[in-house]
């Protein structure tokens, strides 16, 4: 099962993979990616270290000339000159102003903070790289070595790496946050930490220091001082944290050397993340992992990414994770359209219940299925009573009765194929007399069911497959079949072992078998004799079907009939049984011997009045004395049109011949057919004769069946009785005829010759 239901897992994990790889390498995420990162940035505030100290044009105070500019500046670097200030980067623009002494005293100053002094220029053009964009005067030329100021923007404006150094034309320039940080990290490029809190970096504006107090000036002992671009316009960066404008490259490289001094800005791209997600995730499910220990693996899987977001945000770690979270998505929504579609793969929709796919599939999870007893329910006239019942009714019906199938046993799973059946699965252990408790089982969900003010009759039969072999499938079809061969009536709790499956009943051959007998005339009958109980004499027999196969023998009928019938060979076999049943009477009649004849006929076959038609041929073909025939009913209770029954019934009545409700007593053989139809004979079930000697109540219901049928005019037979006091006790009661093992078995024709001419001789006239 783990390795059926794992296969589309598998599918659906290297699907998402794929997807995700194919993503990464069009890069076409970068946005998810930006909007992540961005997200990112808002989730912490790190205070920056406070080593670097930026210095701008924050009041204002310029007018915009060049000159206002070089003397402002001027100031401020003779203050700074003065102080312990570790490094000044001056990223702004030196331009030569009107005065001549003026550049010259700034040229004068700059070469007096001697190698504490760089000069930041963006030495890139962003478009053409090997363009040096010269934004400084000539005056200015080597006063100090040059950093790079550069950096690439996003197409939205965001910066989120700049490189460590910049070669242009054999030389390298390193880059400014490099210089400001003294690269403690060995990075080649950079990813900016925007959760650095940039207004937590200290800013001085450049016009305070130029008037430079002393404590100011102290204060700036040991820092690296960044003087950003004066009175003009500078390339501009948007920061993630509030996508806020701001003067671009002294704060980014400001921002970027805090990173560096962090320890932080390192970038993992989906090379690194998509395999490792992707790994996990084939880890995940490739492996024997039970449901419920998958399900927490995914969790995790889950988890790690939610972690791994907020660890690189707090590390200020660059991660690309835009590909981990459309795997996970694709993946998620595969599984889920999986789960849907299973949903309604597993559901009956009528009854809302699982369906038998669902059966299938939950007995092959289990690891072994000699515990277990399949159990299948089958409704009679499903259909009939749908055909008057709305389709909300029933639904409704279907679970009702699947609500008290589970009487007793809560937890368990009621299955239904969509039609007629419903199944579930117990445990032999639970139940030390299974038959029993379903018998119990299938009373209480035999009661009729209520929906709304209307009352519908329930009527079902229940097939168990008890075997211990047998794959789901076969063990399913198993217990359909015994629901099949299970008898409202008669039979109604239908149990198969591993007995009966290699047994003839399912042997598949039967039916093939059981045609060729019939083709081939090998169905014969005995004869089993029926003595009339106060004198003791042998009045007639009846005739039972017998089948030997040349494999297995004698198949008793209660196997074959059935066959007959799904067959659609009952009539065949019923025309057969006639005809020698007939020709054996005229045969006793003739050798002067009591000839009267009792044969067997279902039920079902009155439903047509083409049994007519076989009386009357079989009658002319062998010459029976019609005063010798009597019908035995069975299954009465099979008969759901007393009125065609009864019209057929009197119209082989008008040829002389009698009938029997045969089994009378037991759920096949009942008062309704007894109330409706023209009877002249009726036999007791074997149930109650048999035990008359053991119980009161038997004895009670059997004394009361011969009152009933001596009440009705009909006469009294006692059937299957097996032993010499149940016979002497039913003749005490007051019966007319008896039948059984005791007195004798069915037999050949031959042999029943024989055994009549012995009583005619007065040989056994008193036997019994
Ligand atoms: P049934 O008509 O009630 O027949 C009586 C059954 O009880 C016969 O079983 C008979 O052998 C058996 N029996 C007789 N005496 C005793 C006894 O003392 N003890 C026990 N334990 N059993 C006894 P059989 O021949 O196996 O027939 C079974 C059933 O098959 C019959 O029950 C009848 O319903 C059906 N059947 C037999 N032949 C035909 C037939 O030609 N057509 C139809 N439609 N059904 C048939
Ligand atoms: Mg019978
Ligand atoms: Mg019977």
């Amino acid at each position: 099962m783990i390795q059926m239901g794992g296969a589309p897992r598998v599918r659906h994990a290297v699907i998402a993979i794929a997807i995700a790889a194919v993503l990464a390498l069009i890069t076409i995420l970068r946005p998810l990616d930006i909007t992540l990162w961005s997200l990112q940035s808002k989730l912490f505030s790190h205070e920056p270290s406070g080593e670097i100290v930026l210095v701008g044009e924050f009041n204002h105070t310029l007018d915009g000339s060049v000159e206002s500019t070089n003397s402002l500046l001027l100031s401020a670097l003779r203050k700074l000159e003065k102080s312990d200030v570790d490094q000044v980067v001056i990223d702004t623009p030196l331009r030569a102003s009107g005065s001549a002494e003026l550049d010259q005293s700034l040229r004068n100053a700059i070469d007096g903070l001697g190698d504490r002094v760089v000069i930041a220029a963006p030495v890139v053009d962003a478009a053409n790289m090997a363009e040096i964009r010269e934004a400084n005067a000539p005056l200015f030329d080597g006063a100090a070595p040059v950093a790079s100021s550069d950096f690439l923007t996003d197409f939205l404006g965001f910066v989120w790496n700049v490189g460590d150094s910049v070669e242009v034309e054999g030389r390298t320039y390193p880059a400014v946050w490099s210089v400001l940080s003294g690269s403690p990290t060995s990075v080649d490029v950079l990813h900016p930490d925007f959760t650095i809190d940039r207004e937590s970096i200290p800013q001085i504006d450049i016009s305070e220091l130029a008037q430079g107090e002393a404590r100011l000036i102290e204060s700036f002992a040991g820092k690296k001082v960044l003087i950003g671009t004066l009175g003009g316009d500078d390339r501009r960066v948007r920061i993630p944290d509030n996508s806020e404008v701001f003067a671009g490259s002294a704060e980014l490289h400001a921002i970027a050397a805090e990173t560096a001094l962090r320890m932080a800005g390192s970038g993992y791209t989906s090379i690194a993340t998509l395999p490792f997600f992707g790994c996990l995730l084939l880890l995940l499910v490739l492996g024997r992992i039970p449901g419920r220990v998958r399900r927490a693996g995914y969790a995790i899987w889950f988890s790690m990414f939610v972690i791994g977001f907020v660890a690189s945000a707090e590390m200020g770690l660059r991660v690309m994770l835009s590909e981990p979270l459309v795997l996970a998505f694709a993946f998620g929504i595969q599984r889920v359209i999986a789960h849907w579609r299973r949903r309604h793969l597993y559901t009956d929709p009528r009854s809302g219940l699982s369906n038998f796919v669902a059966l299938q599939r939950d007995l092959e999870a289990r690891d072994s299925l000699t515990d277990e007893v399949i159990v299948v329910t089958k409704i009679a006239r499903l259909e009939a009573i749908f055909a008057t019942v709305r389709g909300g009714e029933q639904g409704e019906y279907l679970r009702q009765i699947a609500g008290r199938l589970t009487l007793g046993e809560e937890r368990s799973t009621i299955y239904h194929d969509g039609g007629k059946y419903l199944a579930m699965v117990l445990l032999k252990s639970d139940y030390p007399d299974l038959q029993g408790h379903l018998e119990g089982l299938r009373a209480v969900a035999s009661q009729a069911v209520v929906i709304g003010d209307r009352t519908i009759d329930v009527a079902i039969t229940v097939g168990v497959d008890q075997s211990s072999t047998g794959r789901p499938s076969n063990r399913i079809s198993s217990a359909i079949a015994a629901a099949d061969q299970a008898r409202e009536a008669y039979r109604p709790v239908f149990v198969i072992s591993d007995f009966e499956t290699d047994s003839e009943t399912w042997d598949y051959s039967l039916q093939s078998r059981l045609e060729a007998a019939l083709s081939e005339n090998r169905i014969s009958i005995k004869l089993q004799p029926k003595v009339e109980m106060q004198s003791g004499l042998f009045v007639g027999a009846e005739a039972l079907a017998r089948w030997t196969d040349r494999e297995r023998g004698e198949i008793p009928p209660n196997q074959f009939i059935l066959q007959c019938e799904r067959a659609g060979r009952l009539d065949d076999l019923t025309k057969r049984v006639m005809n020698r049943s007939f020709a054996a009477s005229r045969e006793l009649e003739q050798a002067g011997l009591p000839a009267r004849i009792s044969v067997n006929v279902s039920a079902i076959q009155f439903v047509d009045s083409r049994i007519v038609e076989w009386v009357e041929e079989a009658m002319v073909m062998t010459s029976v004395n019609p005063a010798n025939v009597m019908i035995e009913i069975t299954e009465t209770a099979r008969i759901d049109n007393a009125r065609r029954a009864r019209d057929v019934m009197e119209r082989i009545k008008k040829l002389g011949v009698e009938f029997s409700i045969d089994d009378f007593g037991v759920g096949s053989g009942n008062l309704d057919a007894l109330y409706n139809l023209p009877f002249d004979e009726l036999k007791i079930d074997r149930m109650f004769t048999n035990t008359v000697a053991h119980g009161r109540e038997a004895r009670l219901i059997t004394s009361s069946l011969m009152k009933l049928s001596r009440d009705l005019g009909l006469r009294s037979v006692a059937e299957g009785i097996d032993n010499l006091a149940t016979f002497e006790m039913l003749r005490d009661m007051g019966g007319d005829l008896a039948q059984g093992y005791c007195i004798a078995r069915p037999q050949t024709l031959p042999l029943l010759k024989e055994t009549l001419r012995l009583q005619a001789q007065g040989g056994i006239a008193r036997r019994t």
